[in-house]
């Protein structure tokens, strides 16, 4: 079994219902345990537009290769009506593939860990919280990114998600 970091984020629609719901549905995944979620963290948008973001990170316990998790997740997106008019447009729903264990994927469809994921206060922060050690192949600790993301406004909600059955 492999550990391995889910990012979720919503602009559109009800952002708190949308990613509790996505969390059942990942629970809901044939050989796919979720094991932890942090905090739901709210920011304003980076390299995107619209309303603000709600985002989250899962920790996952899985045997599914990469190619076939990610066409698990992407399986989550469109269920929840996500679609892709143009780059980085507002999203009901984005499901990231952030980590995979320690190891590295290169692939047109698939670059892991998440080529951007250092970048970003949103990322970091609720990965860190999960796991305030991790570290990333090429990155080394993560914590060390986090400095460079302190300009990014971030808020995390009280409010702890709470999918529905998924066993948390
Ligand atoms: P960003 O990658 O900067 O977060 P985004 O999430 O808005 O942007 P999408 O439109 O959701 O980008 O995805 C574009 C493509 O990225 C997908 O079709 C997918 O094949 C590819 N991709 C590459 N690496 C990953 C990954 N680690 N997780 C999810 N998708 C990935
Ligand atoms: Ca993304
Ligand atoms: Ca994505």
């Amino acid at each position: 079994m492999i550990a391995a970091y889910v990012g979720l984020g919503a602009n559109l629609g009800d952002l708190r219902h949308t990613l509790e719901t996505a969390l059942a549905d990942l629970a809901d995944v044939t050989s796919v345990q979720l094991e932890r979620v942090s905090s739901a963290w709210r920011s304003a948008p980076v390299d995107s537009d619209g309303p603000d973001y709600l985002n989250a990170v899962a920790r996952v316990r899985t045997d599914l290769p990469p190619l076939t998790l990610l066409a698990a997740l992407q399986a989550i997106e469109s269920r929840h009506g996500r679609e892709r008019p143009y780059r980085n447009a507002p999203r009901t729903l984005d499901l990231d593939l952030l980590l995979y264990g320690d190891q590295t994927v290169d692939l047109d469809r698939l670059s892991v860990p998440h080529p951007r994921l250092h970048q970003r206060a949103f990322v970091l922060r609720p990965l860190l919280e999960l796991d305030p050690a991790l570290s990333a192949p090429g990155l080394g600790l993560l914590a060390d990114f986090l400095s460079a993301t302190a300009d990014q406004v971030l808020q995390r909600e009280t409010l702890p998600l709470r999918p529905p059955h998924a066993g948390l």
